[in-house]
């Protein structure tokens, strides 16, 4: 390469099909590429009660606390877990890939007990058993689990887990990172206390936000916490104080201004689809995916029942070198897809069809990008 590190960095153009980021759309970069005003400018206030309002409604929810915080979808993880657990809690936590054991990983930082309950890879959390687990522990406080398991392209029953929990009393934590406008996310009706999504999965937006939503029920139990949260950051009475303040808004952090327009355009963009719409178009990419790879002799590691429309889990064919059919990919058709995690390491690919990238013409180009790129192999 004949670069100098003072030139400017121009990046290759690339259809991005794997577990995120996701392909974002021409018209969220250009709102990113805005002149950035003040953080207190009345006009940035007036941004910021836009995309509350936005995201009140890809979420489902009336909740006040509905906001953003500044970091990917793992920052959200943390605001969600730390702001809700104190020391000695103890949480159980669903586990089936590699999400759930961040999570675990994040609460037991915060001196949450952890109660694991483990699913084998590529199976949803069964609420049933959430319902026996927290039967035989009475003292669980929370019940965390991922909606959209993007590790292995599974999809749990949120309404059945969530029902679970609140028959035992028990708060819900939910990761919806890869969920947020790919299927449908019911806040309050299902009656989660604290979600957290990510901007650069189905929202198709670059990565650095995390929208969040908080209960009534979660904010006065964390406003009663007798630890302060662990985080100064991500303390979230205080971030709201920024984000929902009536009135004068107090200065916490200084927000991401231009990261916080291109997520305004992408919200804008999903509701003028429609949620519904969305959610059917991410389908519809779905069951072409699963038609052309079928021709391709290709199968699926999850259940048809469970299967996420926008992350699809899929087996290696024997014989069939996954690095270099990836790196062809890459490197001759600019096509992103993701590898396996785990255990699922070298036995499935993870085909991401995300926000902008479920579309037809992205399934068909990685459809036959796929068959000359696995062709080459054998010859
Ligand atoms: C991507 C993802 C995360 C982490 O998000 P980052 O933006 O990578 O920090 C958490 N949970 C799920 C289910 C994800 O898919």
């Amino acid at each position: 390469m004949n670069r100098k590190m003072t030139d400017p960095f121009l990046p290759p153009t690339r259809l991005l099909l794997g577990p995120g980021p996701s392909p974002v759309a021409p018209e969220v970069l250009a709102a990113m590429a805005n002149p950035t005003i003040g953080h207190l400018d009345p006009a940035f206030i007036h941004l910021m009660d836009e995309l509350k309002a936005m995201l009140q409604i890809a979420f489902n929810t009336k909740n006040d606390a509905t906001f953003t915080v500044a970091g990917p979808g793992s920052v959200g993880m943390d605001a969600c877990v730390l702001n809700m657990v104190e020391p000695g809690d103890k949480i159980l936590i669903a586990r089936n890939g590699v999400f759930g054991m961040r999570m675990s990983e994040v609460a037991s930082r915060g001196g949450a007990v952890v109660v694991p309950l483990d699913f084998e890879w590529g199976t949803p959390v069964d609420a049933a058993a959430v319902d026996a687990a927290l039967a035989q522990n009475k003292d669980v406080k929370f019940v965390a689990f991922v909606h959209s398991e993007t590790s292995t392209g599974v999809l749990s029953d949120g309404k059945a887990i969530a029902a679970a929990a609140q028959k035992h009393g028990a708060m819900t934590i939910m990761d919806a990172v890869t969920s947020l406008g790919g299927v449908p996310v019911m806040v309050d009706e299902w009656g989660i206390d604290a979600v957290y999504s990510g901007t650069q999965k189905c929202l198709s937006c670059p990565p650095g936000l995390s929208p969040v939503s908080f209960s009534l029920r979660a904010i006065e139990h964390i406003k009663n916490r007798k630890t302060k949260v662990l985080s100064w950051f991500l303390d979230v009475t205080q971030v709201m104080a920024y984000w929902t303040g009536a009135g004068a808004r107090a200065y916490h952090h200084t927000a991401p201004i231009n990261a916080l327009y291109g997520l305004h355009e992408a919200l804008r963009r999903l509701l003028v689809e429609g949620l519904d719409n969305s959610f059917v178009r991410h389908r519809k990419a779905h069951l072409h995916l699963v038609a052309g790879l079928a021709k391709l002799g290709i199968d699926f590691l999850v259940d048809e029942k469970y299967r996420l429309p926008q992350l699809n889990a899929v087996k290696i064919p024997a014989g069939v070198n996954d690095p270099l059919v990836r790196s062809t990919l890459l490197n001759e058709f600019n096509i992103e897809i993701g590898a396996g995690l785990g255990p699922l390491a070298g036995k499935v690919w993870r085909i991401g069809l995300m926000g902008e990238g479920a579309r037809i013409e992205h399934v068909d180009a990685l459809l036959s990008a796929l068959e000359k790129a696995m062709r080459a192999r054998a010859a």
